[in-house]
């Protein structure tokens, strides 16, 4: 799948966004070592801090769905008037660093869809032994 496809895959997932509090509404698509595609929404609460980002919330389906090695993850808002960009947050790109991501496509408020390695948005992520 390409970039722009799952860039388009991210914004289709951002529809499902339970995002009644911030209306910002994001999606995400995470790509397993399989091939395998998981999408996910952000899904906001009245307790804020109970809010789960869509990157997230893609990660813990592909891991609760079995997949252990995830390559790729792609996010998009559809709200752009919110947000110039919608990078990841910080916890986010550690979860991704827990299974591996190596590359983080982001779609721009204009569109356009940039990529980037994920040791570029987070290069010294906490790891174990
Ligand atoms: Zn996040």
């Amino acid at each position: 799948m390409t970039a722009a496809e799952l860039a388009q895959r991210a914004r289709e997932a951002a529809v499902r966004a339970y995002a009644p509090y911030s209306g910002f509404r994001v999606g995400s698509v995470v790509v397993a070592d399989d091939g395998t595609t998981y999408a996910g929404a952000n899904v906001e609460n009245a307790a804020y801090g109970s809010t789960i980002c869509a990157e997230s919330t893609a990660i813990a389906y592909a891991v609760s769905s079995g997949a252990r090695r995830l390559t790729t993850v792609a996010v998009a808002c559809i709200d752009a008037e919110s947000v110039e960009d919608a990078y990841p947050c910080g916890q986010c790109r550690q979860r991704m660093t827990e299974f591996g991501v190596e590359t983080v496509l982001v779609t721009a408020g204009s569109g356009e869809v940039r990529q980037h390695a994920l040791a570029e948005l987070l290069p010294h992520g906490f790891r174990l032994k």
